[in-house]
């Protein structure tokens, strides 16, 4: 874990939106580090997991050998949060994956992976989240998954209208179905920036 005064957050690099979550994070004072390698996970506070393609952050995170190290280290406390492709890889179990298709784990939840079909590629929508305050939270879905089944200690954050969550908290692990970081969002990092300072 880093030394300093201010919490060293990591964006996990491997593929995906790693440059906006990185922009994000540096924009609201974090110190920031792109993820590619087991060793860099003992120089971070705190992990976030883009939105991209799960099943390519999958093979590339075992294929560098850091998806071993990276599971150990959420099961140890790590602060992590999932965005989109990010929540697929914290969710326990899956649904639409392929049989190969592993996670890191630690979220409580089953997801469905490209939950709104192709009819629905992507879409926008406004949510109430009154954990972040009174303005709305515009919400931006691409090829999103869904959480369709949590246990008892997670927390839904944001439900679309059918129910099914896509904002979840468990302890250290935050995951929204959506991209924040794609709209000038910052609440979630700014939430995720405090757990980590919890967790300090
Ligand atoms: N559908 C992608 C996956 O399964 C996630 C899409 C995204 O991260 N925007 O990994």
């Amino acid at each position: 874990m880093a030394g300093n005064t201010t919490p060293v957050v990591g964006v996990l690099a491997l593929q995906g939106d790693f440059r906006e979550h990185l922009a994000v994070l540096a924009g609201l004072g974090a110190r920031t580090r792109a993820v590619r390698r087991s060793t860099e996970l003992s120089e971070i506070d705190g992990l976030v997991i883009p939105g991209g393609e799960s099943t390519v952050i999958d093979k590339l995170s075992r294929a560098f050998g850091l998806a071993a190290p990276l599971r150990d280290a959420i099961a140890s406390g790590l602060p992590v949060y999932g965005t989109c492709a990010g929540l697929i890889m914290l969710a326990d179990r899956l649904i639409d994956a392929p049989a190969s298709q592993q996670t890191f784990g630690g979220l409580d939840v089953t997801v469905r992976r490209n939950a709104f079909g192709t009819q629905t590629d992507s879409f926008e929508t406004d949510f109430a989240i009154p954990e972040l305050g009174a303005e709305s939270v515009h919400a931006v879905f691409i090829r999103a998954p869904v959480v369709e089944q949590s246990g008892d200690a997670v927390e839904v954050l944001a439900r679309i209208p059918d129910g099914r969550a896509v904002a979840v908290r468990q302890r250290n692990l935050l995951g929204t179905s959506f991209h924040p970081e794609m709209n000038d969002e910052s609440r979630f990092h700014e939430l995720f920036l405090r757990m980590v300072a919890a967790r300090r």
